[in-house]
């Protein structure tokens, strides 16, 4: 469908990743962002080889490569090794696992942006959907200003506005748990020589503690502890990130009980890069699309998971590139059914990705207080994660598109 003229709702990772793959796909796009730069949480984020191997088709796998840290298992401890979890791993999925500060990566893609002529509009928060019609679809800034294409997408993450206008009271759904994060310089730790790195000490009655590196060299730290927590509301969590204190508070609380490694991250913890963040879950959507097929979402505002597999913003990658080529092979007669096809196969996806969710949370449950006795520690089989071609992937559910 090359005629087609999309607008880009958020220039976070979704947004400005499906940009450039609508570009390559030769559908021009605009995207607009309600704040003065792309949305840039958390710190670092753990790209795996299903959206590595998406990025190095959009050129982009070579440009970040060298920012990141390598790696290819998670290590899981109790009270003594437990499993690993593997995140990458060259040799079977082509990509090591790369761990990269989420503004590098934005760079990156807005870059790249830049490169090809694709504009990003920045202080343009949408509002609402004005009118859609079976060809095009108009809406509202809040600076007043309206805008018109043939296909409006909503990347606009977690509490999507363009989501309101397939689901009006929809409200993500808080899991009950919290996690806190700081950066501090590798250096710092002590009684490393029993463990590998990154890691996961799991305790019965302070929650997991992670330690990953990062930077390319490995010479920063993240530490992170999450636990159970009951909701706040959104302005509550938010008050909380500001409150500095209570966020390294809440990153000592019980180190005393866990191994030195973890009381000698948390002895000296900067204000400045600490993090805060509730996981939500959007829960299953009937649909990604609008009656007529004109308004779209991906990403998190149409299925943000818990962060348990690591598998948030890989899952968004997918969706962005398999909602592109199907983008391309459709036509306006076949648009509705094209992207039902592709919700399809995408949900199928994320059920596998929660699906494994839900076993990783069954092993590392703390069971008969704390022991690891007895748990199965078989390595997970993840090919079907890290290693799928999407081209062939995308073929495979349009055989039956008329
Ligand atoms: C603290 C924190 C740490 C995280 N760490 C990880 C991690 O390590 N690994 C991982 O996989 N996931 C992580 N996540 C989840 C991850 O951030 C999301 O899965 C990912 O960012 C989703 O990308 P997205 O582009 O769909 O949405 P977002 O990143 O939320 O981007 C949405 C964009 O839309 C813009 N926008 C919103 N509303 C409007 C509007 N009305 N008009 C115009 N623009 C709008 C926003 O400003 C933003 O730029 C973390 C989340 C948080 C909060």
């Amino acid at each position: 469908m090359a005629s087609i003229e999309v607008a880009v709702i958020g220039a976070g990772l979704s947004g400005l990743a499906l940009a450039l793959s609508l570009h390559k796909q030769s559908i021009p796009c605009t995207i607009y962002e309600a704040r003065s730069a792309s949305l840039d949480i958390g710190g670092a984020i753990m790209l795996s080889p299903n959206a590595l191997r998406i990025l190095d088709g959009l050129g982009i796998y070579r440009k970040i490569k060298a920012h990141g840290f390598e790696f290819q298992d998670l290590h899981f401890y109790t009270d003594k090794p437990l499993e690993l979890f593997e995140f990458g791993n060259k040799e079977k999925y082509q990509y090591d696992a790369l761990r990269i500060y989420r503004h590098e990566l934005i760079n990156v893609l807005v870059s790249a942006l830049q490169e090809k002529g694709i504009s990003i509009q920045y202080g343009k928060k949408f509002t609402r959907v004005l009118t859609e019609s079976e060809s095009e679809v108009t809406w509202a800034f809040e600076d007043g200003q309206t805008g018109r294409a043939a296909c409006l997408v909503g990347a606009d993450g977690i509490h999507s506005r363009v989501r309101r206008y397939l689901y009006p009271d929809l409200e993500p759904q808080f899991t009950n748990a919290v996690g806190v994060t700081a950066v501090v310089p590798t250096s710092q730790l002590t009684g490393t020589e029993a463990y590998k790195m990154p890691l996961t000490i799991m305790n019965p009655s302070y929650g997991a503690f992670v330690i990953a590196q990062q930077l390319a060299d490995g010479s920063e730290v993240l530490i992170g502890k999450q636990k159970r927590a009951t909701e706040i509301g959104r302005d509550g969590w938010n008050q909380l990130l500001h409150n500095k204190a209570w966020c390294v508070d809440f990153l000592r609380q019980g180190s005393e009980s866990f191994p030195e490694i973890v009381g000698s991250a948390v002895s000296k913890i900067s204000p400045d890069e600490i993090n805060l963040w509730p996981f939500y879950v959007v829960p299953r959507l009937d649909t990604w699309a609008s009656k007529h097929s004109r308004v779209v979402i991906l990403g998190d505002a149409a299925h943000a998971i818990p962060p348990t597999a690591g598998q948030g913003v890989n899952q968004a990658f997918e969706d962005v590139y398999t909602f592109s080529t199907i983008l391309a092979k459709c036509n306006q007669a076949n648009l509705e059914q094209g992207l039902e096809i592709w919700q399809k196969g995408r949900q199928a996806r994320i059920d596998q990705v929660l699906k494994l969710n839900a076993q990783i949370d069954a092993r590392r449950m703390p069971q008969d207080h704390g022991s690891s006795a007895g748990l199965d520690t078989e390595p997970f089989d993840l090919a079907w994660l890290y290693s799928p071609d999407f081209d062939e992937m995308v073929e495979s559910w349009l055989v039956d598109l008329v």
